[in-house]
């Protein structure tokens, strides 16, 4: 029986990683998986799901308004898909999350979304939310603070080094600008050590 997975995590987990290599192993092995990923733009077409390590995939995009249902059920008329795995899956609306569990269920194809959980205010994103609640299995991908503890938390850093807790959702903009922090230091405002972390050293 097909399932709906959320595999999530705070940022720079090496999610994307994950993903393209989920999909390679799904190539690797004779069968089609379909790649998504949300537009930057409003438009449905071509884009890139690209990983830190060097990695990328091209994939399908969609928009906030695109019916995910349709759309695969559509691609399976030209060739019967194995697996749909889903980029960025924080920025599904509700609607696209129930989709996504109509192709489980009626089109009987598995589904992983790979996304952030929470939002650098410390809140749910939308995609997250229902796929928390709709999703039949949910694993946590382990990310790590600067501090060595798991970071489960995204921290939006101003220019002066200063972690922001409060603005609008979504900003554009460069990954520099958010860290993953341990929840303490998360609260605590520090996106990086209050002082260097010594290195030691050893005399050879
Ligand atoms: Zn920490």
């Amino acid at each position: 029986m097909a399932s709906l997975h959320y595999k999530f995590a705070a940022m720079n987990s090496g999610k994307s990683t994950q993903l393209i290599q989920a999909h390679f192993n799904y190539c690797e092995r004779g069968m089609t998986p379909y790649a998504m990923t949300p537009a930057i733009d409003d438009r449905f077409g071509f884009g890139v799901i690209a990983a830190r390590v060097g990695l990328e995939l091209r994939a399908d995009t969609f928009a906030p308004h695109t019916d995910l249902f349709a759309v695969i059920q559509q691609k399976c008329l030209q060739q019967p898909l194995h697996v749909c795995i889903i980029d960025e899956a924080q920025f599904l609306t509700r609607e696209q999350v129930y989709q996504l569990a109509r192709v489980v269920d009626e089109l009987e194809i598995p589904v992983i979304a790979y996304g952030l959980k929470s939002d650098f205010r410390g809140e749910l994103f939308e995609g997250a939310y229902h796929l928390l609640c709709l999703a039949d299995k949910v694993e946590e991908l382990k990310s790590v603070c600067w501090c060595g503890s798991k970071a489960h938390m995204n921290a939006r850093v101003s220019p002066a080094g200063e972690v922001v807790r409060e603005g609008e959702q979504v900003e554009i903009g460069g990954n520099d600008r958010y860290v993953s922090l341990c929840r303490k230091h998360y609260l605590q405002g520090m996106a990086f050590p209050a002082q260097p972390m010594a290195v030691k050293v050893e005399s050879v």
